[in-house]
């Protein structure tokens, strides 16, 4: 499939999701994440991952103010986070991240992690707030295929997005292909492995063949399994860096070589043990 920049997922609500998008966490506040996601979206980014929990989506609207770019054409993800959850808090909770952001609505409002008891009653509220047009579709992120498989029974609501920790090193295939069957779009977060593993020297070997930097190939590894990715960088060179990647593909071969790098890597928690 060619790709560019502005290619989009199709959401199981006919909403569209830019295959690449910008991560904010640990971006900092104020003046420096202001400038950064400015940066991201003069490079082309039109898709920005956020979280209450980040602390940056006021800067994220100061940003987007600073260009000319129509909000609509912005795709903006936040997220309820673990102490917000419950049906009210969700609600109160979403209420605040949309005057933070200074928007009418969100276009992908996600559950941060399936917190045990308190998941089901959050998910009630987002179907509300979807139901309210307040957000364009809602989603899940860290849910495993054991926590899916709860929601999906318990709820008619197919969730659009499931977000999860995703690279080479921790290649979730099964998870993937559950996702796919049933109609759920996964999106990587991590996908650079927060920097850990880009010294690997099969991935520099891969880079030197198409003259792409280690960064590049593992953002282009996840885009050509069609899984949304949202690298994170403060530096604007390697903001451009990041999205610099439509202008090759990787081989079905390198992407063989790619596929058996699994070794479930972490750079986060790991939500298989919650109950
Ligand atoms: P990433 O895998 O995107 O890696 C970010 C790190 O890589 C930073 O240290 C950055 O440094 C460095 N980096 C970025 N670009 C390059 C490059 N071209 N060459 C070398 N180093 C580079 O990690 P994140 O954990 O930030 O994941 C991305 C996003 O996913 C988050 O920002 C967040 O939006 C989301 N996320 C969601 C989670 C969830 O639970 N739902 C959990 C974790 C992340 P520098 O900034 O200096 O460039």
């Amino acid at each position: 499939m060619e790709l560019s920049i502005e290619s989009c997922a199709t959401l199981n609500n006919g909403v569209k999701m830019p295959y690449l998008g910008f991560g904010t966490y640990l971006l900092g506040t104020g003046r420096i994440a202001q400038s950064a996601i400015l940066h991201a979206l003069l490079a082309g980014y039109r898709h920005i991952d956020t979280a209450k929990f980040y602390r940056n989506e006021r800067d994220i609207s100061i940003a987007i103010k600073q260009t000319e770019i129509p909000r609509e054409e912005i795709f903006i993800t936040t997220k309820v986070w673990n102490n917000d959850q419950g049906y009210d808090t969700t609600l109160a909770a979403c209420e605040q991240s949309l005057k933070q952001l200074e928007t009418e609505y969100i276009d992908l409002y996600l559950m941060h992690w399936p917190v045990t008891d308190n998941r089901l009653e959050t998910w009630r509220a987002m179907e509300k707030l979807f139901d309210e047009g307040k957000c364009r579709a809602i989603g899940v992120c860290n849910f495993t295929i054991k926590h899916l498989e709860e929601l999906l029974e318990k709820s008619s609501t197919v969730p659009t997005v499931n977000q999860v920790e995703f690279h080479p090193f921790l290649f979730q295939k099964e998870l993937l292909n559950y996702c796919r069957e049933n109609g759920i779009q996964l999106e990587g977060y991590s996908p650079l492995t927060k920097g850990r593993k880009l010294g690997e020297p099969v991935l520099q070997s891969i880079a030197d063949h198409y003259r792409k930097t280690p960064a590049q190939i593992l953002i282009r590894w996840s885009l050509e399994h069609l899984v949304v990715t949202i690298p994170k960088s403060m530096n604007r060179d390697r903001i451009r860096e990041n999205a610099n990647v439509f202008d090759f593909s990787i081989s079905p071969e390198d992407m063989t070589i790619m596929n058996v790098l699994n070794e479930n890597f972490r750079t986060s928690w790991d939500p298989t043990f919650v109950v």
